[in-house]
C-alpha cells in the first residue's frame, strides 16, 4: 500500500492528505464543499475556505487521511519566491 502524501497550502495552513488511509466517507466535501471537491484536479483547494473552517473541517475526518501543518511552525513560504528568477 502507498503511502503516499499530498500537501495543499493557502499559505497560512498546509492540508495533508493521505489517499491510503481515506475511507471515501464524503465528511469532507459534504462538509465544506468550497474546498473538497472529488470531481476535480487538485481536489483540495484551500483558497475556498478561511483557515479556521478548513482546521475545523480537517479535524471532524475520522479516518486520518487528512490533517493540518500551519505554516507558522516553522518555515516561512514567502522565502519560496527566490527561486523563481529564470535570469
Ligand atoms: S473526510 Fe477523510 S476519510 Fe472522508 S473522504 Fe474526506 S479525507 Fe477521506
Amino acid at each position: 500500500m502507498s503511502d503516499k502524501t499530498h500537501t495543499y497550502t493557502n499559505g497560512e495552513v498546509t492540508i495533508v492528505w493521505k489517499p491510503s488511509l481515506c475511507t471515501h466517507s464524503k465528511r469532507c466535501w459534504l462538509g465544506l464543499p468550497a474546498v473538497f471537491k472529488p470531481g476535480q484536479r487538485p481536489w483540495i483547494l484551500p483558497e475556498g475556505a478561511d483557515t479556521q473552517a478548513i482546521v475545523d473541517q480537517v479535524g471532524k475526518c475520522p479516518s486520518g487521511a487528512l490533517s493540518i501543518r500551519m505554516n507558522d511552525e516553522g518555515g516561512r513560504p514567502e522565502d519560496d519566491r527566490s527561486i523563481q528568477d529564470p535570469t
